[in-house]
């Protein structure tokens, strides 16, 4: 079976590194990769055919390859021109794209959508959610840096005495657990909040303060992720949020509830409270934002305040980004082939999970 790997259109990652090439060959299987399609995360075409890839174009890849794989999903007019019947595995996000599995069901082809492998403990190293998550909210933290016109550390000098930037992390899933550790590395002093009660005690062991705020929902049968508020909770949440954000030079949100808009954290009020100079960097961009003011992919400044909306951070760093998808896809991989073929089995949940097509010409193994 032929792996096809395409560059991505819009984007710094690979979703294949040289070193995953190697490890899928062990399976059995060929690997074509688009020309250059490493470059911009370092990854030069000399090492994937030293690795055992054969380099092609675009074209002649989705054309031959079996399996197409890539970050972002392909456009509307290239998914027309592929055969039916060729499987594709990225990120469709169908949570948010509600009709995908219909569109590729219609035109005859089969598809995975990592995304949706289930976030359980036996599904941890395929989890390219929490990669990226994981990056992203490491990167929060450096982009607030790069604008914020202070320090992040204590500092006591013969020129005078810095206090600490303190920090408000709004989201403490694992985006949030990662910006918390980074900005508590750097020297800053860091509260942080998740309507989640289990993440707590994670926050605490990374040394930030957890503030509490009763009357938070839950439900346990949400599959780990969060629920929507009430509309009353909501309000006592940003109540909460605006004493503390006049006093924060950094806030980063990441608050998202699966499938829905994410819930507005921040509203401009409270930005006009901020001291000029503060940052906030919103990690639910791409999801409607938790700042009302966020823009998404753009840098805003409102009165001297920096609002960055950015949810895919991760691109930021292509390499180390490229690197962990690329094992979390081979691991995925390693439950699929059998023989060097795909062998599918759906009582497998990460399986049956993952796969969001029914389209025919299927060698599904029940
Ligand atoms: P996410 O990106 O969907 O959301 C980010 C965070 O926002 C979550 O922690 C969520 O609780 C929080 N949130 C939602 N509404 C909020 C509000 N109004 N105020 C404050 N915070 C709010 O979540 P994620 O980081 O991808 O993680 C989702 C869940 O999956 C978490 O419970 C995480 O621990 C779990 N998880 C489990 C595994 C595993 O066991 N293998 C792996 C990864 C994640």
């Amino acid at each position: 079976m032929t792996i096809g790997v395409l560059k991505e259109a819009a984007d710094k990652r690979v979703a294949v590194v040289p070193d995953t090439v190697k490890k899928l060959k062990e399976l059995n299987l060929d690997i074509l990769i688009e020309t250059q399609a490493g470059v911009d995360a370092y990854f030069p075409d000399s090492e994937y055919e030293e690795a055992g890839a054969a380099i092609a174009s675009h074209q002649d890849i989705l054309q031959k390859a079996d399996v197409l794989i890539s970050i972002n999903p392909l456009e509307e007019p290239e998914l027309k021109s592929l055969d039916k019947g060729k499987m594709l595995i990225s990120q469709f996000q169908p949570f948010f794209d509600h009709d995908v599995a219909d569109r590729l069901n219609g035109l005859g082809l089969r598809a995975f959508s990592l995304d949706m492998i289930p976030r359980t403990t036996l599904a941890q190293s395929m989890d390219v959610l929490s990669s990226m998550a994981s990056i992203a909210g490491y990167k929060a933290v450096l982009e607030a840096s790069r604008y914020l016109p202070r320090y992040f550390p204590m500092m006591i000098t013969a020129a005078g005495s810095i206090r600490p930037a303190k920090i408000l992390v709004l989201g403490a899933g694992v985006a949030g657990l990662q910006a918390i550790a980074t900005a508590k590395r750097l020297g800053a002093q860091v509260e942080a909040f998740d309507t989640r009660s289990a993440a707590r005690e994670e926050v605490k062991s990374l040394g930030a303060k957890f503030i509490e705020i009763e009357g938070a929902k839950e439900d346990t049968g949400a599959g780990g992720y969060a629920v929507e508020q009430s509309e009353e909770f909501l309000k006592r949440q940003r109540e909460e949020v605006q004493n503390r954000a006049s006093k924060s030079d950094i806030i980063i949100t990441t608050a998202q509830v699966r499938g829905r808009k994410a819930p507005i954290l921040v509203p401009k009020s409270t930005v006009d409270n901020m001291r000029p100079g503060s940052v906030i960097v919103d990690l639910a961009a791409s999801t409607g934002g938790n700042c009302e003011l966020t823009e998404d992919n753009q840098v805003v400044n409102h009165n001297g305040v920096t609002i960055i909306g950015d949810s895919n951070l991760a691109a930021l760093m292509p390499q180390d980004a490229s690197v962990l998808y690329s094992n979390n896809l081979f691991n995925f991989f390693k439950i699929l082939v059998k023989d060097g073929e795909l062998s599918l089995d759906m009582n497998n949940e990460i399986v049956s999970g993952a796969l969001i097509t029914t389209a025919p010409e299927t060698t599904i193994s029940e």
